[in-house]
């Protein structure tokens, strides 16, 4: 009920902050950058939130992945949650100028967005497209690099269940196959660096998926990017 009030406050005064509803207002307002988005040091690999000074997580260790490196802006985790359900679900769109603005906050994703030959969004299938009439990773990688976002270049071939309640074994069998590069231009990828764009990781397997594709294009290099990771698995 309170939670509704809310809610509905914030939908009735767009300017205010989405989460604390301070007053006055930007997307996200300092304080709540502050206290939800503080920087973690992560895996280089995974972006699994580490203690400081360690480099990569065992899993990472014990078999590379095959993402050169990957970025995760906060731990998915309140309010990150509720805010990229909004941003992914209700066509809020506009959520994608505060996303962008928290990632390229921070340096290692500054570093890497620029160092990129392409940022491709993680595709949606046409059907699903079509359902929800954007892909927020791709209106994220615009907001990130205008001219180098690419939503073209990588197809999804089908689409996969919900991922969330499947084991990691299922996860990958899942999404395997589940990717292709558009034929007609498979060969702009040899020697690029690539980096791949997605609002949540959870398991990896879709972005290692689809970074398998690129590597067997010949992509020199292959990182990924996302607002925000689950720290447990
Ligand atoms: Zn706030
Ligand atoms: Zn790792």
């Amino acid at each position: 009920m309170f939670r509704q009030l809310l809610q509905g406050l914030a939908a009735a005064t767009p300017a205010q902050c989405e989460v604390c509803l301070a007053w006055p207002a930007r997307p996200l307002c300092a304080g709540c950058s502050a206290q939800f988005a503080a920087p973690r040091h992560r895996c280089l690999r995974c972006a699994l939130a580490l203690p400081e000074g360690v480099a990569t997580c065992g899993r990472c260790l014990r078999a590379a992945p095959p993402l050169d490196a990957c970025h995760a802006a906060v731990s998915y985790a309140y309010p990150w949650g509720g805010l990229i359900a909004r941003f992914k679900f209700s066509g809020q769109a506009g959520w994608a100028d505060s996303f962008a603005r928290l990632l390229l906050g921070a340096d290692a994703i500054r570093r890497c967005v620029d160092a990129a030959d392409r940022l491709v969004p993680m595709p949606l299938s046409a059907a699903r497209l079509a359902a929800r009439g954007f892909n927020q990773a791709h209106e994220l990688a615009q907001r990130l690099a205008p001219a180098k976002a690419d939503a073209r270049l990588a197809l999804r071939l089908r689409e996969t269940p919900p991922q969330a309640e499947l084991d990691r074994a299922t996860r990958l069998a899942n999404v395997r196959q589940a990717f292709a590069l558009e034929p007609a231009r498979a060969h702009e990828v040899r020697g690029r660096r690539i980096v791949l764009v997605d609002d949540v990781m959870t398991s990896g397997a879709s972005l290692h998926a689809l970074a398998g594709v690129f590597r067997a294009a010949g992509a020199a290099h292959v990182a990924a990017v996302v607002i925000a990771r689950t720290e447990d698995a």
